[in-house]
């Protein structure tokens, strides 16, 4: 009954070109509780529909279609003013399928999933659940707070550093923990760095929030260290905070007060937008690792020019991005790119971290490729300080790794 009801009040348009398919899509529909079934046989005749109904809820599409095909209708229909989702099914290759799916997105509709044939009941049924009960990705988290309301809470010390484990998958050593920033909202619980960094960003207020991440992730460094773990901790630096030429000496100058040393802590970048202030940058971060900070070029793969970066800078580290990670074990492009990515690190001589490990199989392959470092929800999802430690102590391996 439960099952039944998914599709309830709902209005579904199917696109399909095959009629037996289209008649079995409809027929499930239908026994779901759907309030509206259109059907089309080609992207032109669905086209139609959406400019007929704007209140359609959901457009189960094919890809491959005689005449107007599934890529361009999503285009048209991204183009027009219905508020409809995609549930994109095909017979293709799994990485083309995905990258329709990032096109869909691009047009600026929701994809609620991608689903390879054959579609069967139980598929459809965990796509809609999907679309009624919609994860909250950290990307897609609206900015919801303004800059003067995140400024408040840095001040307020509301916002802290938790802490994620990086693992040496030769020794099983924790080597080092990742800060990632924590907002503890008095009103709406523990709020993620996607709702407040980007906003700090784009208003070029960013600079707080990193000195005050410094300074809590260096003194809880030292509290590891006096329990006897030599890990180092890696604080994620804004691009556009490295525009003031005065950082390298003040970050020196915090780190030191808290009692660890500048090589104790690594810098992780991410370079979402082409910089405007190369020299400055360049000068900053050159500066930064001749006071020994170690420097991580982190996403790797995703950002703009990373070559060049890793050229030009003298980073120590590169943390291949969660999505090549997480892609690689159906093998095509995002494997190839999680290889030539630890390839390139170990020509360069610089530590390679494979991030976003989630599950066994992908920290098999990972051990199979030679990645030295790992880190994931895999080993330890990321956690406040007092609860970090307690967890370092508890682990099996928590021995052979103190100091
Ligand atoms: P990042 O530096 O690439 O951090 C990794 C993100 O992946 C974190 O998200 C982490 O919680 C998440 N993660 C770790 N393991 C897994 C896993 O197994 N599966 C999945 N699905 N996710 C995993 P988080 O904490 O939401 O942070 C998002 C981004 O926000 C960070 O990406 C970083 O770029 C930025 N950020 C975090 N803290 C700060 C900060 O203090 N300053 C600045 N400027 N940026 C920060
Ligand atoms: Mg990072
Ligand atoms: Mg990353």
């Amino acid at each position: 009954m439960e099952k039944a009801s998914r599709a309830e009040g709902l209005r579904f348009l199917v696109v399909e070109d095959q009629g037996f398919q289209r008649w079995a899509v409809e027929q499930m529909l239908r026994g779901m509780g759907a309030g509206e079934v259109y059907t089309a046989a080609d992207g032109k005749e669905a086209l139609d529909i959406v400019r007929r109904d704007k209140a359609i809820d959901i457009i189960v599409t094919d890809l491959n279609m005689p005449g107007m095909d599934g890529i361009e209708f999503i285009r048209h229909v991204g183009q027009s003013a219905t508020h409809a989702s995609f549930l994109l099914v095909s017979g293709q290759d799994p990485s083309l399928i995905a990258s329709v799916g990032a096109m869909t997105e691009a047009y600026g509709a929701r994809l609620v999933d991608t689903i390879h044939k054959p579609l069967t009941a139980q598929k459809l049924g965990a796509a809609l659940e999907r679309y009624r009960n919609p994860e909250v990705t950290p990307d897609a988290a609206p900015p919801a707070y303004t800059v003067a309301e995140i400024e408040a809470a840095v001040r307020k010390g509301e916002i802290e550093p938790w802490f994620q484990p990086k693992i040496s998958l030769a020794t099983q050593e924790v080597v080092g923990a990742e800060a990632l920033a924590r907002w503890r909202h008095p009103l709406h619980g523990v709020v993620r760095p996607a709702s407040f960094v980007g906003t700090l960003e784009g208003e070029g207020s960013i600079e707080q929030l990193t000195l005050t991440m410094l300074a809590q992730s260096g003194h809880a460094c030292r509290t590891w260290r006096e329990a006897g773990f030599r890990a180092k901790v890696s604080v994620n630096i804004s691009l556009t905070s490295l525009v003031d030429v005065m950082l390298a000496d003040r970050m020196e100058q915090i780190v030191k007060g808290t009692g660890v040393e500048a090589a104790d802590v690594i810098l992780e970048i991410t370079e979402t937008a082409a910089a405007s202030h190369l020299g400055r940058v360049l000068e900053n971060l050159t500066r930064l690792r001749m006071k020994g900070f170690g420097l991580s070029i982190d996403d790797f793969g995703t950002g703009y020019a990373s070559m060049q970066q890793l050229s030009r800078i003298p980073f120590t580290e590169l943390k291949v991005d969660q999505s090549f990670v997480r892609g690689a074990g159906a093998g095509g492009s995002s494997r190839a790119v999680l290889e030539s990515s630890l390839e390139i690190a170990r020509k360069l001589r610089i530590d390679a971290v494979a991030e976003g490990v989630e599950t066994e199989e992908q920290l098999e392959l990972l051990r199979k490729l030679g990645c030295p470092l790992v880190q994931g929800n895999h080993f330890m999802e990321p956690l406040a300080g007092d609860e970090f430690l307690a967890r370092l102590k508890r682990r099996p391996a928590a021995r052979a790794s103190q100091a």
